[in-house]
């Protein structure tokens, strides 16, 4: 085994467990893939079955098991054992088929598998840091299996995709986002560890569950919550140091209020704000290459204004001050309809800031259609969680007021999104550039094929982690972010833009991360950022501390 000094692979030989202890080490098991030699050298011998394989028989098999399971749940358990005995074949089997099992180790699956969590629940992955643990997070922390975590998704468990209130079940994402961490850009699963911060939960049907997981009383709130997460944060920076910390899944205020609060502050970002924001934000990139019409003449009207929308309408904003568009004027080209109506001044009321910073002036509307006939916007973007609210007289309008109107609808999950990919190609005259938040198939329309962009937040959280572990930066920004947003949209072809597609193909998402990193690290380095001194080639240094799901040679010992 090979150690580089500072690179993201993190063993020694030093560290290499033998006999039992070895099967029992996920991130060192090879399983039936140990050779002759290891298998004599290492005190296996007896311990497996004599046969010995190459990872492809393995993971050959592996595949055949997993396509056996019946269920979407089962194959999420399936999964999820083999990460917690052999994390390599894991991760070969993850990447090779990752269109496949993306949606069962994400969306939807992990939100089933959340809901199921306390009755599948068989071997813990990750920290549970509860609120009674206050006063002594630190020593909590130190309790990980090694003391060099360098990429932390934490949740509170009170907004679990649009499933609400999870609590401690809530678990499910963070391992999820961190299995597309290695999946996706290569970062060492070693580095990587999920935390679920129980503070408690407001949901009833878990408070009277007998096998609910977590603590049993309603959420902590208030002064003794933010004392909380101020003794995490700082006991991150002190146990942690080299930590990215990712919030995710966090209820709306707190989302937004954490992000503000620590975003200058610590290594930090927030994906459902600001992920999301640059995923949408490079499909307008890319779709503006089919409309024809630049970004600084979109007007976008949303449909519901929480942190997936008015983090969007922020980085829109921010990309056209890029362009030397003034602040206010790209502010006017933001629209919001949320639960009460079209957000404009006359409508008066206490807003909260992330809403405020949109108020325009306009008459007052109350429904989504009326918003549309006054704003006149070029794209509709759906992110209010509440269904079907894209009807096809909306989407006729659309198609009346644009030769290629922009449709986003990326509410999650399937059942929430505001129109299907169908309905939006057939009240468009398949003229709109469709993309939503959960897959659809290929709509076949008067004989054209379209491929639905799916505007998934795995195109660029992955790439920004990699980019900022990779430069050690200080903080996460924004405009990482936004150069991460414009490297994506740089990677869709125009053969792909030719069968509609607004983001590029999934199977190519390590160079999509790779590109992504390279963007994000040289944002660090120039701005000064960076802890570590820049390279000299940035590509191959980032290169370099890619984790590849390979076996490596134990052998021979020192
Ligand atoms: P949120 O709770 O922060 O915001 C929801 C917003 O919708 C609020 O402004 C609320 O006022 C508004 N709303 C609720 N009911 C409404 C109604 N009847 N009419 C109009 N507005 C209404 O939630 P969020 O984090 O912004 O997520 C919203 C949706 O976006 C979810 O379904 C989520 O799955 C989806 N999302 C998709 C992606 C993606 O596609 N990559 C990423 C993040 C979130």
């Amino acid at each position: 085994m090979h150690q580089t000094s500072d690179s993201l692979w993190p063993f020694g030989r030093h560290d290499l467990p033998t006999g039992a202890a070895l099967l029992n080490s996920p991130l060192l098991n090879k399983l039936t893939g140990f050779s002759e030699h290891e298998r004599d050298n290492l005190r296996l011998r007896g311990l497996l079955p004599p046969r010995i394989f190459t990872m492809r028989e393995q993971a050959e098999r592996s595949l055949i098991q997993f396509r056996r399971k019946n269920s979407a749940l089962e194959k999420y358990v399936f999964l999820t054992m083999l990460q917690n005995r052999n994390e390599t074949l894991f991760y070969r089997l993850l990447l090779d088929h990752i269109e496949e099992m993306m949606p069962i180790i994400y969306t939807p699956t992990v939100g089933e598998a959340c809901l199921e969590y306390s009755s599948i629940f068989r071997h813990p992955r990750g920290l549970w840091i509860s609120i009674r643990d206050k006063g002594r997070v630190a020593e909590v922390l130190r309790n990980w299996t090694n003391h060099d975590a360098r990429i932390i998704v934490v949740t509170d468990g009170e907004r679990i995709l649009g499933l609400g209130d999870l609590g401690a079940l809530g678990m499910g994402i963070p391992i999820g986002k961190l299995a597309l961490y290695t999946a996706c850009a290569g970062i060492h699963p070693y580095y990587c560890l999920p935390i679920c911060l129980d503070v408690g939960t407001d949901n009833e049907k878990l408070l009277s569950d007998p096998l609910y997981i977590g603590l049993q009383q309603q959420r902590v709130r208030g002064a003794a919550y933010d004392e909380f997460i101020e003794e995490f944060m700082q006991a991150m920076k002190l146990v942690f140091p080299k930590a990215l910390v990712q919030f995710e899944d966090f209820g709306n205020n707190n989302a937004f209020t954490l992000l503000h609060r620590y975003q200058d502050k610590a290594c930090c970002f927030n994906d459902d704000i600001q992920g999301t924001a640059a995923v949408a934000l490079a499909g307008l990139i890319s779709a503006t290459r089919l409309t024809g019409r630049p970004l600084r003449e979109q007007t976008l009207l949303f449909f519901g204004a929480g942190e997936a929308g008015t983090g969007i309408g922020e980085y829109f904003v921010h990309a056209l001050m890029e362009e030397g568009v003034p602040a206010a004027e790209a502010r006017r080209r933001c629209w919001f309809v949320d639960s009460k109506g079209l957000l404009v001044r006359e409508r008066g009321g206490q807003l909260p800031p992330h809403k405020a910073a949109f108020v325009q002036d306009g008459k007052f509307v109350r429904t989504f259609a009326e918003a549309v006939e006054q704003v006149k916007p070029t794209a509709i973007i759906g992110v209010a969680g509440v269904g079907p609210a894209f009807t096809p007289d909306i989407l006729r309008r659309m198609a009346a007021l644009n030769p290629r109107p922009i449709i986003f609808a990326l509410s999650n999950p399937t059942s929430k999104a505001e129109c299907t990919a169908a309905e939006a190609y057939a009240a468009t005259d398949g003229r709109c550039v469709f993309a939503s938040g959960s897959p659809f198939a290929p709509v076949e329309y008067h004989g054209k094929t379209h491929v639905p962009g799916q505007g998934n937040n795995v195109y660029i959280f992955p790439g920004v982690g990699l980019g900022a572990l990779a430069s050690q930066a200080t903080t996460v920004t924004d405009a990482m972010f936004l150069a991460a947003a414009r490297t994506l949209a740089a990677q869709v072809t125009e053969d792909d833009l030719a069968h509609g597609l607004i983001y590029p193909h999934l199977n190519l998402i390590r160079s999509i991360s790779m590109q992504i990193a390279v963007s994000v690290a040289t944002e660090a380095y120039q701005r000064g950022l960076a802890r570590r001194p820049q390279p000299k080639d940035l590509v191959a240094d980032i290169k370099a501390q890619v984790f590849e799901p390979v076996y490596q040679d134990y052998l021979p010992l020192p």
